[in-house]
């Protein structure tokens, strides 16, 4: 897909406002040919949806912000840090910065907007945006940066191990509001907008199974490529396939809309 302006740079003389008000694509090519917004959103034929121009400089800083703070927190407290706690840290700590009303605004909208616009078709697992992990739910892996929930959860996750053998490794946990919030933006900015192709390929902060049950898995030493449709080839994948007490929640075309997601392990 490729960015095309039809528009002449005259267009700097509209007002923000005035180009809020225009239609989605007309907007979306507008952007893309004003240099100064350094924006990457982008006019497509599709009917995607995409996040508006007036939002996407909040959603850039709450996405800096975030990051400010997973930082701060480390790589594994972050999974499970709650929005109580983050609000604490970002007042007190100025290297992280409190949050303005606008990214408050736009979080509150991430956690409680249907989704099924966007074609998400998902379960909402989680109904409080406050939502607290206790320590005493939840054990750490070793080595993985990564915690489980007692129960279902450990104990399928033992016996892969056990049944596949150490080339099979964790590579995400649980993950409470706050980590799955920081991820759904991440992806939102990493496609520039694109509200639609973020949904079907993170869940949004309220909808993730990561926040109740589910862990994914990966082949050790594959690092991004155990987030692709490549894990589906590799034995580790095979051989899960086979284990009777063990499902994958997004198999291909799934009712939820979700893209294929062969690493993903559903804990019923
Ligand atoms: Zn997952």
């Amino acid at each position: 897909m490729a960015c095309e302006s039809r528009y002449s740079l005259t267009i700097f003389i509209f007002s923000f406002d005035i180009i809020a008000t225009m239609k989605r694509r007309e907007f979306l090519t507008i952007s893309a040919s004003l240099p100064f917004l350094s924006m990457p959103l982008c006019a497509d034929d599709s009917d995607d949806i995409y996040l508006s121009l007036n939002d996407w400089p909040t959603l850039v800083s709450l996405h800096e912000r975030l990051t400010r703070l997973r930082k701060y927190v480390g790589y594994m407290g972050f999974n499970t840090i709650s929005l109580d706690e983050t609000l604490f840290y970002a007042r007190n700590y100025p290297k992280i910065g409190a949050f303005t009303q606008n990214e408050m605004d736009l979080i509150e909208r991430f956690f409680h907007e249907d989704p099924s616009k966007y074609g998400f078709f998902g379960k909402r697992t989680c109904e409080s945006i406050t939502n607290v992990i206790a320590q005493k739910e939840i054990v750490k892996i070793p080595y993985t940066g990564h915690f489980l929930f007692k129960g279902k959860a450990h104990e399928d996750y033992t016996k892969l191990t056990k049944d596949i053998g150490t080339t099979l490794v964790l590579t995400s946990g649980v993950r409470n509001v706050v980590k799955q919030l920081s991820l759904y933006v991440a992806k939102i900015h990493s496609v520039g907008g694109n509200m639609t192709k973020a949904s079907i390929s993170l869940a949004p902060p309220a909808y993730s199974y990561h926040s109740v049950s589910d862990f994914d898995v990966g082949r050790k030493g594959w690092g991004h490529k155990n987030f692709t449709a490549d894990f589906a080839t590799t034995d580790e994948f095979l051989k899960m396939k086979e284990l009777k007490y063990i499902g994958i929640r997004y198999t291909r075309n799934n009712r939820d809309g979700v893209r294929f997601e062969p690493w993903h392990v559903e804990v019923i």
